[in-house]
């Protein structure tokens, strides 16, 4: 028996009552009507688009400089510090590493 779910609501006396082929029918009913969920979900996603999301025509205008002489590569964070944030002169952990 499929539910109508237009129709005004039963008491709660009737509800209690209801059999167990009434609960699968109305489980078999929205399964049925999932699928159809799911594509609109998908159509939203599809369209939905962030504010500022395509940044495809911006360019990296940060100028990379290369390691100095006067610094190191950490061998713990791997971050490139000035010499006098190593531990010992001529170690290769920073302070905060160590
Ligand atoms: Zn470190």
């Amino acid at each position: 028996m499929a539910t109508d779910y237009d129709a005004p609501r039963r008491g709660a006396e009737d509800e209690d009552a209801e059999s167990i082929e009434e609960v699968k029918a109305a489980a078999a009913t929205k399964k049925s009507q999932s699928p159809e969920v799911d594509e609109d979900e998908t159509l939203v996603a599809e369209t939905f688009e962030l504010p500022g999301a395509d940044l495809s025509h911006e360019s990296l205008d940060i100028t990379v400089i290369p390691q100095q002489p006067d610094e190191f590569v950490c061998s713990s964070c791997f971050l490139v510090h000035h010499h006098a944030a190593a531990v010992q002169p001529g170690a290769t952990v920073c302070r905060d590493c160590a």
